[in-house]
């Protein structure tokens, strides 16, 4: 059945389950995951986590769903979501009014989302891209974002990778 380099591609269309590999991929093409994320996809995935992306019925369009922990985690950038405090989230110097609006209504939908997901009864995780952004810290997020997974504890939130190293 595999007669060249093209069958797996065709393969991977129609299997029902997809390969880690091959899922990853597929992922891609579908979702176009940004980098941080698909750093996260795969952590999960080594892991053992089974879990499911993007689930556009849920308020915020969760990035990544862990349906047997009833969990949801959202990968935020840190401009967009207004990491506080955090280095990547400095507002241009130039319209800033504009921005300012713009950012703090992201921030307030993201609280709305989030107060929502929970009444549903959702346990939440917010990992911030600069939490993913070298090994070290990617390594440190992942380790406490499993052992979240594993207690009762309602909320999750990245410590932030530019916290300590002159960005705060
Ligand atoms: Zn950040």
């Amino acid at each position: 059945m595999n007669q060249n380099g093209f069958a797996d591609m065709v393969i991977s269309k129609n299997m029902a389950q997809p390969s880690a590999q091959k899922s990853r991929m597929m992922s891609r093409i579908r979702t176009k995951g940004t980098a941080p994320e698909l750093a996260l996809r795969s952590a999960l995935h080594s892991a053992g986590f089974r879990f499911r992306l993007h689930r556009k019925n849920l308020p915020g369009k969760p990035d990544i769903l862990l349906p047997k922990y009833r969990i949801v985690i959202f990968v935020h950038g840190c401009f967009w979501h207004h990491h506080e405090g955090c280095s990547k989230s400095k507002l241009p110097a130039t319209n800033k009014e504009f921005w300012n609006g713009k950012i703090a209504a992201n921030v307030e939908r993201d609280k709305r989302n989030l107060a929502e997901l929970e009444k549903l009864g959702w346990r939440i995780a917010v990992v911030w891209e600069c939490s993913l952004k070298n090994q070290r810290s990617k390594t440190a997020t992942v380790e406490a974002l499993f052992s979240w997974v594993r207690t009762d504890l309602k909320r999750f939130e990245s410590v932030s990778g530019n916290a300590g190293t002159g960005g705060v």
